[in-house]
């Protein structure tokens, strides 16, 4: 879709921290994480949420956030993981491409999961980000 930066990213007009691609699913490193890892994982093809989304591209990408999430806990030694996922301006939903957020937990990292949070949160540091993606890379 036209102006959909989350389509742009999946095609590489947009550069991002690339973590994981195949034929239909793109996964990329979120530039304003919650915690270490804080990654997306989302169709290539544009899907505005879940009430549109395609079933078949849906479980793919449950199964690519599964294996995000054995890798984010084996290389970056996350202690939880939380999945989050937003349909709707009301419900959270900033950017209209479905996403499919995961977010590493660290023991006693003092994250607030608030929604209202993600709107102060800082850019992080574009070496850190690199050198987490090429540990999640598949590469
Ligand atoms: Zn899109």
């Amino acid at each position: 879709m036209e102006n959909c930066i989350f389509c742009k990213i999946a095609k590489g007009e947009i550069p991002s921290y690339k973590i994981y691609e195949d034929k239909d699913i793109f996964a990329f490193l979120d530039i304003k994480p919650f915690s270490k890892g804080h990654c997306l994982v989302i169709p290539k093809q544009h899907f505005e949420n879940i009430f549109d989304i395609d079933e078949n591209i849906l479980k793919k990408v449950a199964v690519v956030a599964k294996k995000m999430c054995e890798k984010i806990k084996n290389t970056l030694h996350a202690d939880g993981i939380r999945l989050s996922q937003s349909n709707g301006k009301t419900a959270g939903q900033e950017i209209m491409h479905f996403h499919l957020h995961i977010i590493p937990r660290y023991e006693g990292d003092g994250i607030p999961m608030h929604p209202a949070a993600t709107l102060h949160l800082p850019q992080a540091n574009s070496e850190e980000l690199k050198k987490i993606a090429e540990k999640l890379s598949n590469k």
